[in-house]
Order: C-alpha cells, then sequence, then structure tokens
C-alpha cells in the first residue's frame, strides 16, 4: 500500500514523498489507518521498520495548529532517540506551516527547553525524566494531550523509567489516545497496556516481514584466548564499513577498544562516559572518522546510527531480547547486515538459549582462515581497480602502461602485491 491511499492531508502527503517514500513498510500500513480510526495501539515493531513513520502520521495529522498547547507527548528512552523522533516527525510535519515540534531530554540546559515551551509548541518528545520535570515546574501542561506515544517501551522499561511513564499517563486526559511501540512485550509492558490503554489493537509484523532475515547470522565457537584474534579476521575478511561490537561489561569494551587501536579506526562508549564525550564519539562514528564502535547494551540504547553492516556480539548477550536489541542495529531501512556472535566455551549455555527462542536460525561456522583473509582482501582490491575502470578517465595511466617497458600481467601483479603488503 502507498502512502498516496491514506486519507491524510496533501501536507503530510507530500512531505512523505519528499522524503523519498512511496510504499509503506509493513508496520505503517498495518498501524497508521488504526491510528487515525483513534484506536489503542501496541506496535510489536523493531528499529529500522519504519515505526517512528507509523506514529508520526496519525500524531500530525490530528494537530490544531492555532492552539499552541501541546497536544501529543512521545516518550523515548534516551536523548539520542529522542532528537532523531524529532527530527524525523519534523520532516513529516516540514509542510504544515507553524508546527512546532520540540525534543526535551536531561544533559541539555532547562532554561532553553523552558522558554521554548512557554512560546508554545505542539508536539513534545522527550525522555520521562526530563518530561516530569518540566511537568513539576509547571513549564508542560497535560491538559490539552490527544496523544502519547510509547516509543521503544521495553528500553524504557529497562531504564527504570516505569514510574515516571505511569506518572505521565495518569495525568493525561483519560479520553486520550495511547500508542504503544516496543521490540519485545514483556509481562511489564502487558502491565502498562491494561491499565492505561483502552482495548489496544495488537499489532505484530511477522518476523518474516520485518528486517530481521535480512540479517545474515553467524555464530563463531572458539576458546576464549582465541576470541579477539578470531574478531581481527572477522574484521579483516568482511570488509567493514561500519560495525558496532557489543561487549556486556565496561573491562571488556576497553580491552576490545585497546587493543583494535593501533590497527583500526576504532573508539567505544559505555554508561560512565559523560553525555558531552559520548556525543563526541558518535559524531566522530557518524562523520566515518571512526568506523568501528565497541559499546555496552546500556550505553547503545537508543542510538540512532543507520548503514551498520555488522553486529559483532563480542560476549554473548544476557537474553534473547538484548540480542534482538543488537542486531537490530544493523539491516535498517531494507538493507542487508551481518550479525555474529562470537561464543566462548563458558558462554554456551547462554547462547544455546538464545539460539532455541530466536526465530531465525544462527548458522555455526568457523573463524575466516588467513587464506580466506587474503583472498578477500585481494577481491576487495580487484573490485575497487574494476569500478575505476568501468568509470574511466584512466588516459592518462593508460598511455603509461602502452609504452611497452614491462609486461602487462606482470605489471598488474606486482601494482597488486605492493597493495596486498601495504
Ligand atoms: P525507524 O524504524 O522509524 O527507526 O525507521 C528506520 C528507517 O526507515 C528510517 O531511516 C526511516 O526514514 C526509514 N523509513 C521509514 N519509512 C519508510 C518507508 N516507507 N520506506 C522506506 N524507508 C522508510
Amino acid at each position: 500500500m502507498n502512502f498516496d491511499e491514506l486519507n491524510i492531508s496533501d501536507d503530510i502527503k507530500n512531505a512523505i514523498g519528499e522524503m523519498g517514500f512511496e510504499k509503506m513498510t509493513p508496520i505503517q500500513e498495518s498501524a497508521i489507518p488504526e491510528a487515525l480510526g483513534g484506536h489503542d495501539l501496541i506496535g510489536q515493531a523493531q528499529t529500522g521498520s519504519g515505526k517512528t513513520i507509523a506514529f508520526a502520521i496519525p500524531v500530525l495529522e490530528r494537530i490544531f495548529i492555532p492552539d499552541k498547547s501541546p497536544q501529543a507527548i512521545i516518550l523515548c528512552p534516551t536523548r539520542e532517540l529522542c532528537m532523531q523522533v524529532a527530527s524525523e516527525i519534523e520532516k513529516v510535519g516540514s509542510k504544515i506551516k507553524k508546527l512546532k515540534v520540540l525534543a526535551v531530554y536531561g544533559g541539555q540546559p532547562i532554561g532553553k527547553q523552558t522558554r521554548v515551551l512557554k512560546k508554545g509548541v505542539h508536539v513534545v518528545v522527550g525522555t520521562p525524566g526530563r518530561v516530569i520535570d518540566h511537568i513539576e515546574r509547571g513549564n508542560l501542561d497535560l491538559i490539552g494531550i490527544e496523544r502519547v506515544v510509547l516509543d521503544e517501551a521495553d528500553e524504557m522499561l529497562e531504564m527504570g523509567f516505569r514510574e515516571d511513564i505511569e506518572t505521565i499517563l495518569a495525568n493525561t486526559p483519560h479520553q486520550r489516545q495511547t500508542l504503544l511501540f516496543s521490540a519485545t512485550i514483556p509481562k511489564e509492558i502487558r502491565q502498562i497496556a491494561e491499565k492505561y490503554q483502552k482495548n489496544p489493537k495488537f499489532i505484530r509484523i511477522s518476523d518474516k516481514k520485518q528486517n530481521i532475515p535480512k540479517i545474515t547470522q553467524y555464530a563463531f565457537k572458539c576458546d576464549i584466548k582465541d576470541k579477539f584474534n578470531g574478531l581481527v579476521r572477522l574484521l579483516e575478511a568482511y570488509d567493514v564499513k561500519l560495525a558496532l561490537i557489543f561487549c556486556n561489561t565496561k573491562k571488556s569494551v576497553n580491552f576490545v577498544r585497546k587493543h583494535l587501536k593501533d590497527d583500526f579506526k576504532v573508539d567505544s562508549i559505555h554508561g560512565d562516559m559523560t553525555q558531552q564525550t559520548r556525543d563526541k564519539v558518535m559524531n566522530k562514528f557518524r562523520n566515518g572518522n571512526i568506523n568501528i564502535l565497541v559499546a555496552t547494551d546500556v550505553a547503545a540504547r537508543g542510538l540512532d546510527i543507520d548503514n551498520v553492516d555488522v553486529i559483532i556480539n563480542y560476549d554473548v548477550p544476557q537474553n534473547l531480547d538484548d540480542y534482538i536489541h543488537r542486531i537490530g542495529r544493523t539491516a535498517r531501512a531494507g538493507k542487508k547486515g551481518f550479525a555474529f556472535t562470537l561464543v566462548s566455551k563458558d558462554e554456551i549455555a547462554r547462547f544455546n538459549n538464545i539460539k532455541k527462542s530466536n526465530n531465525v536460525k544462527i548458522i555455526e561456522k568457523e573463524f575466516p582462515t588467513l587464506q580466506q583473509i587474503e583472498d578477500a582482501k585481494i577481491r576487495k582490491v580487484l573490485n575497487d581497480a574494476k569500478s575505476l575502470v568501468n568509470d574511466g578517465n584512466l588516459e592518462k595511466y593508460v598511455k603509461i602502461i602502452n609504452k611497452g617497458e614491462y609486461d602487462n600481467s606482470e605489471l598488474a601483479a606486482a601494482l597488486l602485491k605492493m597493495l596486498m603488503e601495504n
């Protein structure tokens, strides 16, 4: 189904068209018409499924611009996700004149947010803690709230926001619409849904339609002492453009970063870092100054990064939910991705549990051999060279080669050797 077929304003349709989207993703196709019909929803959807637009459209379609008080609140687990969601909503609403969207989160001076709130905003996107802060200071009035969206609800609960979320829900008008999105639906989510939603429609997109099948999942069993070496081989063999390596502890993060640092463009984030340092590292990653990021689960929560082609679980995650969250950071928006899990002997039981309950097969493999790594590097050099040939513009160099001083095959082989041994 295309966005054009939706019963929504031309402003929104045009903006979506400008964003380059035509066909809806499965979660959008199911959730948008239901939400426009006024139903409460529980959408089980991963990051990358297009869930942001799935709630952005019904939220924006119902905003009454002349009323400059908040009409929708979107709660997200992290500052990064708030910024990303606010920016996506602004894009979808780019043709709606005078629409004001504000992201509120901790770590930013509250005064600036207060001033914008006082001037009037229609949609507030915030972390639960900071939203409560604004409510308590009298900056944010919930009386006009018609829609509340809980984005990545499972992550918010895991981060300890349950009480804040309940406070916010309990203080918004009873007739509000509540849209809940979550990658997993643990018991706590069902409890919140029961308490605060009215006959919610449960929307679950089958795993086949989600992005997960586009993630090729491999596991590598090894001795703990061979793990790091195996990691290096994977990074070399797969010509990684952007990789996220997950570790279970800060200590493990530091170990991996320290030992990769000399040969790779790598940095790390973990929970103890200041927001400023985290932002710096994330910018380096987004700008391509580093292409490998080592992180703990908590530090990676809500990070908005596209184009990660490989996820590596240096440590086996604690459970299936963590596994799904980690690998959901690749293969976004229909792209392909790899997820590698390194499994040492003491992690086998935990890994088997994840494997048993994961819908998609995790294939067990051996680490690439040195020969395979060399073959992969040669393939890459040759492919790069072929693209250069296809691009043309080589006349200047062809002339030099054609002087015929040396045999062309030998020359090409010598150049390949130089590149390989460099
Ligand atoms: P989300 O799951 O909301 O984080 O979205 C993941 C990515 O998919 C974002 O970069 C969106 O801009 C993109 N996206 C959302 N809807 C569509 C669509 N209908 N077609 C193609 N890409 C989309």
